[in-house]
Order: structure tokens, then sequence, then C-alpha cells
């Protein structure tokens, strides 16, 4: 396509890329599929956080979810979140990278 030596297929459009412009995926393919990805991983990620912190400080907590330390957890789930995002932008081909945050 830009004239580089082609090193692999798109999974997606089976073009073939070069290794500027392609890992598993195309350049066109991984732009689309970027920020689909990208929600994915926050709407995915952040319920699965914020249950997982509540678990682990369920006793601390002590049913005071709209206390302190909710609003921590919050912020807490929001990092990961946020973490989990930057992954999958960086890296739209690779599910296995956001399934390591849930
Ligand atoms: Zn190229
Ligand atoms: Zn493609």
């Amino acid at each position: 396509m830009c004239g580089g030596d082609a090193i692999g297929r798109c999974r997606d459009c089976r073009k073939l890329y070069c290794r500027q412009h392609g890992r598993v995926l195309c350049e066109a393919c991984r732009r689309s599929h970027r920020v689909p990805m990208t929600l994915l991983a926050a709407v995915g990620t952040f319920p699965t956080a914020t249950c997982a912190l509540v678990g682990v400080l369920y006793k601390a907590l002590n049913q005071n979810v709209v206390g302190p330390l909710g609003v921590a957890i919050l912020i807490a789930a929001a990092l990961v979140t946020v973490a989990a995002m930057m992954v999958v932008w960086r890296h739209p081909e690779g599910l296995a990278h956001a399934e390591r945050f849930e």
C-alpha cells in the first residue's frame, strides 16, 4: 500500500500491511476499532472495578457508600478505567490487553 515490505495481513479486511502501518490489524481497521473498543473497555471496566473495590472494602464501608470512602472507590475505579482505556487505545487489536483489567 505504501511501498514498504508487507509483514502481515489484517485480521479483519485481509489487506497486507507493512511494519509501519499495521500490527494484527491494518491502519484503517485499527482506527475504526479504536473508539468502539475504547468505549467498550470503559463500559466493561468501570462497573467491574467499582464492584471489586466495594467487595474488598465492604467491611470498611459499613454500608456508608456515600461517605468519603465511597467517593474514593469511584475515583479509584475511574483511574483503573482510564488506564484500561489507554491500553485499548494503543492496542485496539488485542482484547487480551483489555481483559487483564477486568
Ligand atoms: Zn505501509
Ligand atoms: Zn484492515
